[in-house]
């Protein structure tokens, strides 16, 4: 299996092998090394290049397991997307018995605020409900090292923005933070210039 290049342990390499990938598409190759070092990226790339595998690789990868808070945090922006980004992360993190919940309007706050308390690795989040909790006091994002901002052209579409831009001033500033677009408009090149530190472009 040509995962095994990246250096990854053997849970992260079982889980990939049984979804039956074997050979990285591209922009896996060059997302993965990165975001295992730790760089901030902009990625420019379509649905159905393999981008969310490109993201939850390392990021199940980095997961410490002992860690009770929230690691990283993956804004997206439909509770489908959401459902469908859980499910990713779940399946490349099963044997490292990685935590992922979503957290998405139109669904149970008090729900999400019980799994919250629990140990959760990964939250995948709508930004409109994760204002609500960070509001409520109901989440904690001072153990968040990594961010991944996925559809960001979709996101801004949607006006999205200003909740965006409150919820990294929530995190912690020693992070890595990585932003998926299909399209780079002025908005998306702004928002990695304010918050992205030496970002690499990556387009496939
Ligand atoms: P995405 O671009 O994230 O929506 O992924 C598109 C589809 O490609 C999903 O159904 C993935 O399960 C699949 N996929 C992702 N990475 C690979 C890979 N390396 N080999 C084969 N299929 C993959």
């Amino acid at each position: 299996n040509s995962f095994e290049k990246f250096n990854l342990s053997e849970e992260i390499v079982r889980a990939i092998n049984i979804l039956g990938y074997t050979e990285p598409t591209s922009v896996q190759e060059e997302v993965i090394p990165q975001l295992l070092q730790g760089k901030d990226l902009i990625v420019k790339s379509q649905t159905g290049s393999g981008k969310t595998a490109a993201f939850a690789i390392p990021m199940c990868e980095i997961i410490e397991w002992e860690e009770r808070k929230p690691q990283v945090l993956v804004l997206t922006p439909t509770r489908e997307l959401a459902l469908q980004i859980q499910e990713d992360i779940f399946n490349i993190g099963r044997y490292k018995r990685i935590k992922v919940e979503a957290v998405f309007g139109r669904s149970s706050f008090e729900k999400q605020e019980k799994n919250l308390k629990q140990r959760t690795h990964v939250v995948v989040a709508t930004p409109g409900r994760l204002i609500d909790h960070l509001t409520r006091g109901t989440i904690d994002l001072s153990k968040i090292t990594n961010v991944v901002i996925d559809e960001s052209d979709e996101m801004m579409a949607m006006g999205f923005i200003e909740q965006i831009e409150n919820i990294i001033k929530a995190i912690p500033n020693k992070r890595t933070m990585a932003l998926f677009s299909a399209t780079m408009p002025p908005a998306i090149k702004k928002l990695s210039q304010s918050y992205l530190k030496a970002p690499q472009f990556i387009e496939v």
